[in-house]
């Protein structure tokens, strides 16, 4: 069964700037190829400086308008565009699946986590209340108000193409902020559709803007907008070395940051934790998108008294997981965005095996099902050397470590440079608390395996970033607190 799209509104297929549908002005386009297959079935502008420079006078052009907007009419508009995503979940949900490869069950669900996000920050419009400050002396009147910071530059990643500019243009409209995205170069058509259903939804000319780009002019366009003052804010999620280039090239200007980079998740079974609840949570935060989330655990810790039913548990999951391509419903694992991914998987795969580390299931290509697929594995005799250990590899690999020592197991989670995710598995109160003060990143999962949630923020610590998406302090990374102090005349 193809993963075709009813409804040809959603794939407008060229740049939105100053409210209309352009190509790249100098009319080049790349191709959008399809995971599963490697076959081309789209094109989008190779957008450019002089696309990157339009989108920016455009967003720079709507801001005196739009922050004047009343918050309500902002919530109203957010609203509609929120109905309209929903409207199309099943459309949007097989586009994400066509273009990015995570199965349709779990296409369909990111577009009703993208909308949980537009939801939440069309609530949160309303409520960017500021402070009336009781003044330390006499005859004067002392306010916060909450300004939006005016226009945000939004650079997303593909594991997520829906949540991602969700998670992002969302609270940016609602704070009264306009915006200039460049969606991740493997899946700009998810992203072009929900601009045009933002446009449906009445967002104003000028307010959102997009243009897309091939990997190889991405920085092309990213560099307008870091080098131009007027771009006061740059809202990222990615890798951590792009973030640092994002940091060193808008400190020039002084732009306000949130980098939601990578992360290098532990996740710990104690001796006295529910095995079966614990395989159940790695199964979900392991191999959801087939590993490729920012969340995904990178580093299993199973205390030795338990290692052996463990992993004997493990390996009946993860060969039960069926692996295809999303037009199969029954699919669980899709293939791996392109090769660079599965060229990284097999490379730690390799690298742990000539360290010592065995391969309990897996721990191979697919080659016969398509170029990007690699086996669901689960790897034993996993040690701090490998590169497995050290770097994200964002890929269908469980690498089990085993351990004796709490404090050890805690040291070894905290011994990576990233601090996004962690999560343990314990029956004991008071470990909960210690393990919860102890470890340092931004989430922590608690026997759970699942945790994001729009109520809740999201970000890390460390080299995973700073700033937090999502919750009532989701809506503060976009805006800036000004004081007024009244005198008595
Ligand atoms: P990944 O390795 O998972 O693709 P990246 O951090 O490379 O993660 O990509 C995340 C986003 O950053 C994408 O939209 C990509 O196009 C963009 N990007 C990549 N390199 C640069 C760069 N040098 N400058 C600006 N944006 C970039």
């Amino acid at each position: 069964m193809p993963l075709t799209i009813q409804h040809d509104d959603l794939l407008p297929g060229r740049n939105f700037i100053g409210g209309q549908w352009r190509e790249a002005q100098e009319g080049r386009r790349f191709d959008v190829t399809d995971p599963a297959t490697d076959a081309v079935f789209a094109t989008v502008p190779d957008s450019g400086a002089l696309d990157a420079a339009a989108a920016l006078e455009a967003a720079h052009a709507a801001f005196a308008s739009w922050r004047a907007v009343p918050a309500k009419q902002r919530a109203q508009i957010l609203r509609r565009w929120n109905d309209l995503v929903l409207a199309h979940q099943d459309d949007l949900g097989r586009l994400i699946s066509r273009e990015q490869g995570k199965p349709l069950a779990e296409g369909r669900g990111e577009v009703a986590y993208a909308s949980s996000y537009v939801d939440w920050f069309a609530g949160e419009a309303t409520r960017a209340n500021g402070d009336v400050i009781p003044a330390p002396v006499p005859g004067r009147r002392m306010f916060a108000l909450k300004e939006p910071v005016g226009v945000v530059a939004a650079i997303t990643p593909w594991n997520f193409p829906a949540a991602m500019i969700a998670r992002k243009i969302a609270p940016a409209l609602a704070a009264g902020c306009t915006v200039v995205c460049k969606p991740a170069e493997d899946t700009p058509l998810t992203s072009l559709a929900l601009v045009r259903l933002a446009e449906m939804a009445g967002v104003p000319s000028g307010v959102l803007n997009i243009v897309t780009a091939s990997r190889q002019r991405a920085a092309e366009v990213v560099d307008v907008w870091l080098d131009d003052p007027r771009v006061r804010k740059i809202s990222f999620t990615g890798s951590t070395p792009v973030g640092k280039h994002l940091a060193r090239r808008s400190a020039d200007t002084l732009k306000k940051l949130s980098l939601e980079l990578g992360g290098n998740a532990p996740f710990i079974v104690f001796d006295d934790a529910d095995l079966d609840a614990a395989v159940d949570g790695l199964m979900v935060a392991k191999f959801r998108n087939g590993g490729q989330t920012c969340v995904c655990p990178n580093r299993v810790f199973v205390h030795s008294a338990v290692h052996d039913t463990f992993v004997d548990k493990l390996a009946a999951r993860v060969s039960a997981l069926k692996v295809g391509p999303a037009s199969d419903e029954a699919s669980q694992v899709g293939p791996m965005i392109n090769a660079r991914a599965v060229e990284k998987i097999e490379r730690h795969v390799n690298d742990a095996v000539e360290r010592g580390a065995q391969v309990v299931v897996g721990g191979q290509r697919l080659a016969s099902m398509g170029s990007n697929y690699f086996a669901p594995t689960l790897l034993v005799g996993v040690d701090s050397s490998m590169a497995c250990s050290m770097e994200e590899t964002f890929g269908p690999v469980a690498p089990v470590t085993r351990f004796d020592d709490a404090a050890d197991v805690i040291r070894a989670a905290n011994g990576t440079p990233f601090g996004l995710a962690a999560y343990f598995y314990t029956r004991d109160v008071r470990r909960v608390w210690r393990l919860a003060d102890a470890l340092e990143c931004g989430l922590v999962g608690i026997n759970e395996g699942a945790l994001a949630a729009e109520a809740a923020p999201f970000g890390g610590v460390k080299e995973s970033g700073y700033g937090r998406e999502g919750s009532v302090h989701g809506l503060d990374e976009y805006v800036h607190l000004k004081y007024l102090c009244q005198g008595q005349v």
